[in-house]
């Protein structure tokens, strides 16, 4: 299960914590000490742990909490309370455009779960009564326009495509018109991605970012590659401009790096969290609940 061990260390050291009713100010820097550990062995961001024991530390040391009736739940409650603050507050919503249809660009490495994913948001936003448009500008990946299609026809969603002898930024300039021709209100583009970071690949997305002037841009990473998420995550940040990160492969054994430090090092919400590879697997991202999971 994901955080299964960074959960199992927190709640243990929370454990001695509050076992001791009163509490010193060399038994809450102990603990935080532990604390930073478990965070640095989930592969959480070096920064990131180090920023947010400095933040814990200041806050739990002071008389006010030492000499609480409970100060072992008062320091747990910190450090809930910086765990949410460190993943964001929820920001799950899409940037629907006032005057149709919305375009939304999906980007990402290969592997990570962007064509599923699309077909997850597609259902997700299907649900809520518009009409999506799934648009396969992957011409590059043998498979991944008839995987689309696939998606689309389990879905009852229509798929644009304009085979692989074409120019991305065509399919997606193009795309819009169909979805004027159809009725569909909201583009979803499945980009191409690349096993690596490349700047053929970054100047295709800027391209197409430039021409459909997407209203959201959403990266695709997986969590179960922990810092190398957080790398690509800056690097795309960094040269296309995202507005938010939908994590794939929560259900996985993910030891949460990601998830904690992502908010932190590129400023951009997680969205939506993918849990499973079937299509209603796509929930929105809640760090209280996710807080309040580690923690116990
Ligand atoms: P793409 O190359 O980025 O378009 O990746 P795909 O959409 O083809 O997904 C790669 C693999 O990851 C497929 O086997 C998906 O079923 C799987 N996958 C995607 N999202 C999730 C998820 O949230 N959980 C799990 N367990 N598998 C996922």
């Amino acid at each position: 299960m994901a955080f299964e061990s960074l959960a199992s260390k927190l709640q243990e050291t929370f454990k001695k914590l509050r076992s001791k009713g009163k509490l010193t100010e060399k038994d809450v820097k102990e603990a935080m000490k532990d604390v930073k550990i478990a965070l640095l062995e989930a592969d959480v961001n070096y920064k990131v742990v180090k920023d947010f024991i400095n933040k814990v530390n200041e806050k739990a040391v002071g008389q006010e909490v030492l000499e609480s009736l409970t100060p072992g739940q008062q320091v747990i409650k910190i450090v809930h309370n910086e765990l949410v603050e460190l993943m964001g507050k929820t920001n799950t919503h899409i940037n629907f455009a006032s005057k149709p249809p919305t375009v939304i660009m999906f980007v990402g490495l290969q592997g990570s779960g962007k064509t599923t994913t699309c077909g997850k948001l597609a259902a997700n936003i299907k649900k809520q009564g518009k009409r999506p448009l799934l648009v396969a500008a992957d011409v590059y990946r043998p498979a991944a326009i008839k995987q689309l299609q696939v998606l689309g026809q389990n879905l009852d969603v229509p798929v644009f495509t304009m085979g692989n002898n074409i120019n991305p930024v065509d399919i997606c300039k193009n795309s819009i018109n169909e979805a004027g021709r159809i009725g569909s209100d909201v583009i979803i583009i499945d980009t191409a991605g690349r096993l690596h970071i490349d700047d053929e690949m970054m100047n295709e997305l800027k391209e197409i970012k430039e021409a459909v002037k997407p209203h959201e841009v959403l990266l695709v990473v997986d969590a179960m590659t922990g810092q190398d998420a957080v790398n690509v995550a800056q690097n795309f940040n960094e040269q296309i401009g995202i507005d938010g990160l939908i994590l794939t492969k929560l259900d996985g054994d993910t030891r949460g790096g990601a998830a904690l430090s992502i908010r932190a090092v590129t400023g951009k919400p997680i969205k939506f969290v993918g849990t499973g590879e079937k299509m209603d697997a796509l929930e929105p991202f809640h760090p209280d609940r996710l807080a309040s999971r580690i923690l116990g």
